[in-house]
């Protein structure tokens, strides 16, 4: 079932800029990339999502694309990206990329040209009104843009920007616009990768808030970005940011024929509930939803590279998140998110780390991890927005982290050197020398993962347990059981649980945070340290003789 290999993938999402500088000069770059790539292969990691890479003003870390055919000259060439792609796949590991087709830069050809010449074709690539509408839709960046029009003077019109104002959004619904976008794709298919991350894919469909600016089929044009996607190998996926409402997310999945994979950001803002408030409810609400079409798969992550966003949950519940991991003003952006990396959200607590990742390694999907965080990497509050969590790859304690040979003044961006999560303290190279290390415990997580294929296959089952700090759930696939035991509060507890399927006495540990006694014959009573885990396999009771 290759052609299903997202179904169990360990994703790893990494800012080819942020990660290793290959040429010296300040920037990472996919020389540098490509030099650590047995470091992501012995870690485990079997799909990278490289961010945005394309040439690029850099105005919002490479999401403001000039040209789709070219690299950002900082990273290197195209020749460097093709010599990356085949060092990658010597190691079995697989690329996504980012498919950015929402907006441009307003800096590409296609703008200027609709710009300077309205009778142009380019024009209507973009979204343009004579007359500023009076009603608008929500700008992405409240409180640094205040409009989603922006007035273009060559023009004479306004032109429409669901994100900033130099990010002018393409007019999805012109099909020369969906041509160009099939040719994108085309083009980078061409050198093997397996894959695109799909940017903003509900606005790429919605309408601009003047007519004809509607995707007319949108199924039919989700079909037929996969089926682009898919020309050179089935294998190839899509995988979506789509924050949406949870009755709106079967339409990106369809029958398995549209979109393979969907940032789960539902599930995101349950586990952080959950862990606010320490009541596994808000996971086990999730985990009785249905899963979506066995062709497809959630793609389950703790953070990524932009704030933790938490628009799902309520007023009072994002309250309670952002008390309890984000108390200051500064760690929080948009009204609706944290811009903080994990390990300083728990405090650096590695009890607590170990439960939180533990608990996203068995949840229902695929499992992404953000560079960094297998090393429990903090953030830096004094850059601005969203950037906070970009701060280069921390790989030894000398200057710059490794990162760089370039004098520090030359850096694009500084690592952090003080604090607790500074490089001295967090880096690769201790990590490697310390089998305690979290960098250590991760592999061993990732190990262990790949040998319980019931969590990518399987359907979960909450587990009723007696207290409601912990979670219980369970897995059933092809006659082989696995249960999960997380304690989302510090405090140890003994807890029973009630299944007609098992009983304590049949589980055999297979993953957890400390040595723990079997549980005894005669109580269905199973215990956990604070923060702790137990991942069991159930065996068959013996039959008496
Ligand atoms: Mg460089």
């Amino acid at each position: 079932m290759d052609e299903l290999w997202y179904k169990d993938a360990i994703f790893y999402a990494v800012d080819v800029e942020s990660f290793q500088d290959g040429n010296g000069d300040g920037t990472g770059d996919f020389k540098g990339l490509a030099s650590r790539l047995d470091y992501l292969g012995e870690m485990g990691v079997t799909c990278l999502w490289l961010l945005p890479f394309y040439a690029t003003p850099n105005r919002d870390n490479g999401y403001d694309v000039k040209d789709y055919y070219s690299i950002d000259s900082r990273l290197g060439s195209l020749q460097d990206f093709s010599d990356f792609v085949a060092a990658a796949r010597e190691r079995n590991i697989r690329i996504l990329i980012d498919l950015i087709v929402h907006h441009t830069s307003d800096e590409h050809p296609w703008f200027q040209a609709g710009t300077m010449d309205t009778t142009s074709k380019f024009h209507d690539f973009y979204v343009w009104r004579e007359e500023k509408p009076q009603q608008e839709t929500e700008n992405i960046f409240p409180g640094e843009e205040s409009s989603v029009w922006s007035y273009e003077k060559r023009a004479g019109a306004y032109y429409h920007h669901k994100f900033y104002s130099f990010e002018p959004d393409l007019n999805v619904a012109n099909p020369e616009v969906q041509e160009e976008i099939k040719s994108i794709i085309e083009f980078w298919l061409a050198f093997g990768i397996d894959g695109f991350r799909v940017d903003a894919a509900t606005h790429l469909l919605s309408g601009k808030g003047t007519p004809g600016t509607s995707v007319k089929r949108p199924a039919a044009f989700l079909k037929s970005l996969r089926k682009t996607a898919t020309k050179k190998s089935a294998s190839t996926i899509l995988l979506a940011e789509a924050d949406v409402t949870p009755d709106k997310l079967g339409f990106y999945y369809g029958r398995g024929d549209r979109i393979n994979m969907l940032f789960n950001f539902l599930l995101d803002n349950y586990i952080f509930l959950a862990l606010a408030r320490e009541e596994a409810e808000h996971v086990a609400e999730f985990l009785e939803r249905p899963l979506p079409h066995y062709r497809c798969q959630w793609a389950n992550f703790l953070r990524n590279l932009d704030e933790l966003d938490l628009e799902r949950l309520s007023e009072k519940e994002r309250q309670d998140v952002f008390k309890r991991f984000a108390p200051k003003a500064e760690m929080r952006i948009f009204n609706r998110g944290i811009r903080r990396r994990l390990a300083p959200m728990l405090n650096g607590d590695r009890k607590h780390l170990e439960m939180v990742n533990s608990l996203l390694f068995t949840m229902p999907g695929s499992p992404l991890i953000v560079y960094g965080d297998e090393i429990g990497m903090g953030e830096d509050l004094d850059l601005p927005g969203r950037t906070s969590v970009r701060t280069p790859m921390q790989w030894d304690s000398s200057t710059n982290g490794g990162f760089s040979s370039a004098p520090t003044s030359k850096l694009f961006r500084k690592p952090v050197t003080t604090g607790p999560f500074g490089i001295k303290q967090v880096n690769v190279e201790a990590q490697l020398h310390d089998d305690n290390s979290l960098l250590n415990w991760m592999k061993r997580l990732i190990l262990i993962r790949k040998n319980c294929k019931e969590i990518g296959w399987g359907t979960p089952k909450v587990v009723k347990a007696s207290l409601p700090q912990v979670l219980v759930h369970s897995y059933d696939w092809e006659g082989n059981g696995l249960v999960f035991a997380h304690n989302l509060s510090s405090k140890p507890c003994r807890f029973s649980i009630t299944s007609r399927k098992f009983h304590p006495r049949q589980f055999v540990d297979i993953f957890c945070d400390t040595d723990y006694e079997p549980t005894a014959e005669h109580t269905t009573e199973i215990y956990l340290e604070g923060y702790g885990y137990r991942w069991f396999r159930v065996n068959e009771l013996k039959k008496k003789q």
